[in-house]
């Protein structure tokens, strides 16, 4: 389901965005992109004093990095740290406070153990969130309905938690959002490039309708769900065997609590409020 072939850069001219090593910035002139780097030197070396307009925002995949050239540069421009372990990175997310400053800043935090003590920490901290991870174990599953939990009912929490908060308003306005759009996973909407300019293989399928249509009509666990809309099968990739069991679960709690916020605001709206 992936190329393997470099995507010229010129191609595709209707996608939104490309998400790019940096180092393959100038091969990309005049496209949107969102740059990538393990190194926090990487971006301000290349692009110099000044973010060029293309940028949408900066990925960081290695938080044990010296993260200080992004304090002094870069006024505005999104951040998003990418965690690859909440169980032993937990700690690593108290050095990019100073990030804040000059940046939004967002988490990535990846569906696995330790995840709900990380969300919590980063909302604490003042970073939005997003889950990023197709199938969790049960413990992950586990502690994502414990940072549910904490988003739904903990009033200080002022971030988004994606894709919890999208989803949430979705159920609430019933025009659900669909997960790999929402987390930046659909490849109409961009397209993440490996070192060689070619499709990462961990994007997913290089379909999403596609992708759900065939999951549908195979008779998949998708046929039935009461859940396909938001999710498109993003839990079934890449193996379709996943028990949704659990993830299900997570739906069906900010189903209910869209629900319930449904009915608060129209009793609200009924004492003339
Ligand atoms: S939750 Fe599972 S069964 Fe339901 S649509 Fe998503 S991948 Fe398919």
């Amino acid at each position: 389901m992936t190329n393997q072939t470099a995507i010229p850069p010129g191609d595709h001219p209707d996608l939104v965005l490309f998400n790019i090593p940096v180092a393959l910035f100038r091969a990309f002139p005049g496209r949107p992109v969102a740059l990538r780097t393990a190194d926090p030197g990487e971006a301000p070396q290349l692009l110099g004093p000044e973010v060029p307009a293309e940028v949408a925002f900066l990925q960081v995949t290695d938080l044990t990095q010296d993260l200080a050239p992004l304090a002094d540069w870069g006024d505005g421009l999104a951040l998003d740290l990418v965690m690859a372990d909440p169980a032993t990175e937990l700690p690593l997310l108290y050095r990019c406070t100073g990030l804040i400053d000059r940046h939004p800043v967002r988490v990535t935090i990846p569906l696995m153990p330790g995840l709900a003590r990380a969300v919590k920490l980063a909302v604490s901290l003042g970073f939005s969130v997003r889950l990023l991870g197709h199938q969790p174990t049960p413990d992950g599953v586990t502690e994502a309905l414990q940072a549910l939990d904490g988003y739904l009912h903990n009033t200080t929490v002022a971030r988004p938690v994606e894709p919890f908060h999208s989803v949430l308003l979705g159920f609430l306005n019933d025009s659900p959002l669909g997960l790999w759009s929402l987390l930046e996973q659909d490849p109409d909407e961009i397209r993440i490039l490996d070192d060689q300019g070619t499709v990462s293989p961990d994007q997913g399928p290089a379909s999403v309708t596609t992708w759900c249509d065939t999951l549908v009509a195979d008779g998949a666990e998708c046929r039935g769900c009461p859940y396909l809309r938001p999710c498109g099968g993003y839990f079934k990739w890449p193996q379709t065997d996943y028990d949704c069991a659990g993830v299900k679960a997570l739906f069906a709690g900010l189903r209910a609590a869209a629900d319930e916020l449904r009915q608060g605001l129209a009793d609200y709206a009924a004492t003339g409020g």
